[in-house]
């Protein structure tokens, strides 16, 4: 049998004693409780474990999303004035790839992995065994609200586990149609989805879980941490910050210009990894400008406020919040807005300064300061004196500022000469560090998140090497031969 049946077997076997002390216990507990319960048993009977049954689950998975993509597509519009395009492009489409590479290469992730034995454990066998973390919770923000709660749960169900969702209430609409797919699709004892707002995250966050993924602020991140403290639950936390954008004047200003304005007003702003600001040298500024204005205008038209493709702030006190960002702020270009609609015209501010209220907080939304560097040392002293960005972009020609900013920087991941596309490979991991989060996922990475890797050493019991008992009299000259 192989190491995967043995997990299985031994799961079964256990269930029959946990299931009894477990169920004795529900009794009146809260419905996260009892949920929470009800899913440890079931992780317990080792159901979740077989290839198969992730493979099955993977697949309704993406089966239901296939069956309600006009209600997705109709619900990320209402939360956050999406168009079907941007709708499928950054949240159905990059959920199916997600679903699709987790399923081609399922099988080889979750076999054991062979490890070399030291010479001095002759003759023993190494491997790792990837084994699911258990019983997770993921809660998710409101911004890529489908794409930010799905992907993450099929890591959960390609790593074997059983989960509970909490998405975003903010994205009321999305999340609505997500819970009622998710309820619809799965038994509440393997996929569970709440909806709520504080009361609820906290009460589950005072549960016991074998792993929390967490996506959202970084301020929440840090109360998610200390809740996970209490049990020393694993966290993956994926936070936000202010990414720079650093533009050298050997860059090529138009092309630079439409790359930035193309995902900094996606989802009009409201982007984790969106450039929250640019630092470029002086010299190539005014056509950095000219070219940012026409890229808008290309994109938006002339009037942004009345095009279809400029999705829409989610939520009255984030309208408020960008409108006061920009009241000491030299707005430049745009930044006009419409209340009824909560619609904000891309804005460029310049010269934008660290005293302006701007520069103080995660901006999030489509206002896009412009900072002046005298060259590449001066970006780098900038962005090493304030947090870990989640992503960094430079735009230049010059190999030896785009290695000395690469190296020099500590950051999530980023691009060189684009924005924003690194998240879009299944092979790179994606995450922060420091304050913009801690752990990633994607592809082999989101197995990886949700799985823990057992190390086993399996000695064989032909052979037994007097030398490691004691008495040691005599066997150390042995002893240095073997550990150089
Ligand atoms: P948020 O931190 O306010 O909320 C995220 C989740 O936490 C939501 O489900 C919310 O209901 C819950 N929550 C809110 N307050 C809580 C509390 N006190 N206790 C427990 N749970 C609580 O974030 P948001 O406003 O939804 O999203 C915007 C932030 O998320 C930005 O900082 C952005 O950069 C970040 N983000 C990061 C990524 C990433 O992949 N790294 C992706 C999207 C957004």
């Amino acid at each position: 049998m192989n190491y995967v049946g043995n997990f299985i077997l031994t799961h079964s076997a256990i269930l029959s004693f946990t299931e009894k002390s477990l169920c004795a216990t529900i009794g009146a507990m809260s419905i996260y409780s009892e949920t929470n319960q009800k899913q440890r048993i079931y992780f317990n009977s080792g159901d979740t474990l077989s290839y198969d049954f992730r493979m099955k689950n993977l697949k309704a998975l993406k089966e239901a999303l296939k069956n309600n993509e006009e209600r997705i597509l109709n619900a990320l519009q209402l939360d956050l004035g999406k168009s079907p395009f941007e709708g499928y492009a950054t949240e159905l489409g990059i959920v199916y790839e997600e679903i699709g590479w987790l399923e081609k290469h399922l099988r080889k992730l979750m076999r054991p992995t062979r490890a070399k034995t030291p010479i001095t454990q002759f003759y023993s066998r190494s491997y790792i065994l990837h084994e699911p973390m258990g019983t997770v919770l993921i809660m998710s923000p409101w911004n890529y609200p489908l794409q930010l709660t799905m992907v993450p749960l099929a890591g959960a169900i390609a790593g074997g586990n059983t989960a509970v969702v909490k998405p975003s209430r903010y994205s009321k609409n999305t999340s609505s149609v997500m819970i009622d797919i998710l309820k619809s699709a799965f038994h509440e004892k393997y996929i569970a989805a709440f909806d709520g707002g504080h009361e609820t995250n906290t009460a589950l966050l005072a549960e016991r879980w074998d792993m929390i993924f967490f996506t959202g602020s970084p301020n929440v991140g840090r109360i998610v941490h200390q809740a996970a403290n209490e049990h020393l639950t694993p966290c993956i936390l994926e936070l936000g910050g202010k990414s720079p954008v650093i533009i050298d004047s050997s860059a090529d200003i138009p092309l630079t210009a439409r790359r930035i304005a193309w995902r900094k007003f996606l989802n009009a702003g409201q982007t984790c990894v969106a450039p929250d600001y640019i630092l470029a040298e002086k010299s190539i500024i005014p056509s950095l400008i000219d070219s940012l204005e026409s890229e808008i205008e290309k994109m938006f038209s002339s009037n942004p406020l009345s095009s279809e493709d400029l999705p829409k702030i989610i939520n009255e006190k984030h309208f408020q919040r960008l409108r006061g960002l920009m009241e000491d702020a030299n707005v430049i270009y745009g930044g006009k807005s419409n209340e009824n609609e909560r619609r904000i015209s891309p804005a460029i501010i310049y010269p934008a300064s660290w005293n302006n209220r701007i520069m103080q907080e995660e901006i999030f939304g489509p206002l896009l300061p412009i900072l002046e560097i005298e060259g590449i040392d001066e970006a780098i002293e900038t962005v090493r004196s304030h947090e870990k960005p989640l992503a960094l972009y430079i735009f230049s020609r010059k190999k030896e500022n785009i290695r000395k900013v690469l190296s020099s920087l500590s950051f999530g991941g980023g691009c060189v000469n684009d924005t924003v596309v690194h998240l879009t490979a299944p092979e790179l991991p994606f995450g922060g560090i420091g304050n913009s989060g801690m752990g990633c996922y994607h592809g082999r990475r989101s197995f990886e998140a949700f799985t823990h890797d057992k190390a086993i050493m399996d000695k064989s019991l032909l052979l037994d090497l007097p030398v490691r008992y004691a008495p040691f009299k005599g066997k150390l000259r042995l002893l240095k031969m073997l550990m150089r």
